[in-house]
């Protein structure tokens, strides 16, 4: 009885607990506010594949065929679309990392990308475009370029395409439109990039002097990426039925295409067959940890030699132009003095990247307008951007080094009958490199950091080695790991070698080194 008594209390104790708990929970539930806010979806872009996707003209916004895609497909599923603009090659590691809820990027579906990412079904009909220089008629065709030398943005199919043409060298950069101007530039034969955005550039866009050859390479089809095994894809795939059926897909196609849109597959053909055709297709076990090591095994090596050479020169030259632009900084001429400082002022006052794409593309782009033929090769522009920059950081440097050698010694030296130069040569010199050389060191360490930025003009250094293994692998982690540790393996060993020069070149402990040899011997 009693037993029952109390079962007959508990039963509306519980009940009024759920109760509360629900009313609780329906009003301020932590989940819910969750909930609310897992409504709106982070996409990814990368903004310079007009018409695709694009800065609106008065850049506050982004503009073209994916975004407005994007955007009907959210309105149509009650997803709040939030656009973030990343690099192409940065897309599919942000989704692994769960930075992004989706990416929408004229991404292509391919086989190996959907072992890492979920696709939604196909959203538009592509392929691959070859460009080339208006007078070159030498290239018709995707055979046409064994051998040549081709851009391409890196991480696409286009460089994927490029990558298996025997012989051909293969230069990546960061965005479609850099491809473009090294194109024009006449530093290369060649781009492989997506059809619709060649087109676009040489047409719309009023890309002068290149013409559009072998249109329609491959077959592509781009889908929506999302996090492997996403469920949201059967959000998305929703949205993307209800706009092709009720007609919104039609005009926003009409607004950036002209002509009829195609009738698209359920499921894009690359993945027929591949086991990733399922709207959550299964984390295939690729057993590719062993390929990305050897990959890196390979690669790093030959990008971190091309790391030290870019160093070495830069170095090279800097010291030269350092201690004459040093020499001038002190000298009594008040016209060289201040032409060295605004270039010093200058060099130290605007960002490595600018001053390197003003070298490399701004120039022979500047050359070509006043009718002149001239550009730089990759290898001479990087060293003249690095050397100009290491130059202005060194004549400080050293023009601080000369003027901390106490002035007395100079007049000892003219009293003496030394020359100007002789005293610099002789007294000066020797003294203030061994005060220079600790920040001499600091500089030579971060040139060697400094050098990634070359990446951007399609250098295959160490970190533009690295992001080629990530565009084919898409394992981010390990293998910026492994970059960094090169890096960090390289300045060390910088750091040492400077330690040891410095000990080296320090009268008083090599007076002590001496005294005591001598003792041991003795
Ligand atoms: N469609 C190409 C690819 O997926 C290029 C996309 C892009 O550059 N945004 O690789």
């Amino acid at each position: 009885m009693i037993k029952q008594g109390r079962s007959n209390l508990t039963k509306p104790i519980i009940l009024g607990i759920v109760a509360f708990l629900t009313i609780i929970f329906t009003t301020f539930n932590p989940f819910s506010v969750a909930q609310s806010q897992s409504m709106s979806l982070r996409v990814g872009t990368e903004p310079t594949f007009p018409p695709f996707e694009m800065p609106s003209e008065d850049g506050s916004s982004l503009i073209g065929f994916d975004i407005d895609l994007m955007k009907a497909i959210g309105q149509e599923v009650g997803l709040d679309v939030q656009f973030e603009s990343i690099p192409f090659d940065g897309l599919i590691p942000a989704l692994q990392s769960g930075t992004l809820d989706a990416v929408v990027s004229g991404m292509t579906i391919t086989a190996d990308r959907a072992q890492s990412i979920t696709f939604s079904s196909p959203y538009f009909k592509a392929g691959l475009a070859i460009a080339v220089q208006e007078n070159n008629d030498e290239i018709k065709s995707f055979d046409d370029l064994q051998g040549r030398k081709i851009a391409v943005q890196i991480g696409t199919t286009g460089a994927m395409e490029a990558d298996k043409i025997p012989n051909a060298q293969v230069i990546s950069f960061d965005s479609a439109v850099l491809a473009l101007q090294e194109l024009i530039n006449g530093k290369v034969d060649a781009v492989v990039n997506d059809a619709p955005v060649t087109l676009f550039a040489v047409k719309d866009a009023q890309l002068r002097g290149v013409k559009v050859v072998g249109e329609l390479v491959t077959e592509e089809f781009y889908g929506i990426g999302l996090p492997l095994n996403s469920e949201k894809v059967m959000l998305v795939n929703f949205g993307l039925y209800e706009i092709l059926r009720n007609g919104t897909y039609n005009q926003i196609y009409e607004k950036w295409f002209a002509g009829e849109p195609y009738t698209l597959p359920i499921i894009a053909p690359s993945l027929i067959g591949t086991g990733s055709s399922d709207f959550i297709s299964t984390a295939l076990n690729r057993g590719d940890r062993q390929s990305v090591f050897m990959l890196l095994l390979q690669r790093l090596p030959q990008g971190a030699i091309v790391t030290l050479i870019l160093t070495a020169c830069s170095i090279f030259f800097g010291l030269i132009g350092g201690s004459l632009v040093a020499f001038g900084l002190i000298s009594h001429n008040a016209i060289l003095k201040n032409a060295l400082r605004v270039y010093v002022e200058f060099f130290r006052g605007t960002p490595m990247l600018v001053q390197l794409f003003i070298i490399y593309f701004g120039l022979p782009a500047v050359f070509q307008q006043i009718g002149l033929q001239w550009s730089l090769d990759r290898f001479p522009a990087a060293v003249i951007a690095l050397s100009l920059n290491v130059t202005a950081y060194l004549a400080e440097i050293i023009r601080g080094g000369i003027e901390s050698i106490d002035k007395g010694q100079w007049e000892a030296c003219e009293s003496l009958g030394m020359s100007r130069w002789e005293t610099m040569k002789e007294v000066i010199m020797p003294q203030a490199f061994r005060r220079i050389l600790p920040p001499l060191g600091n500089e030579f360490i971060t040139l060697i950091k400094d050098t990634s930025l070359v990446a951007v003009i399609g250098f295959a250094e160490l970190f533009r080695q690295g992001q080629l293994i990530v565009a084919s692998t898409f394992q981010a982690f390990e293998v910026y790991i492994a970059v960094a540790l090169v890096y960090l393996v390289l300045t060390t060993l910088s750091s040492f070698g400077f330690k040891w020069l410095e000990q080296k070149m320090n009268p008083i402990a090599q007076a002590k080194r001496k005294s005591a040899l001598q003792k041991a011997e003795a």
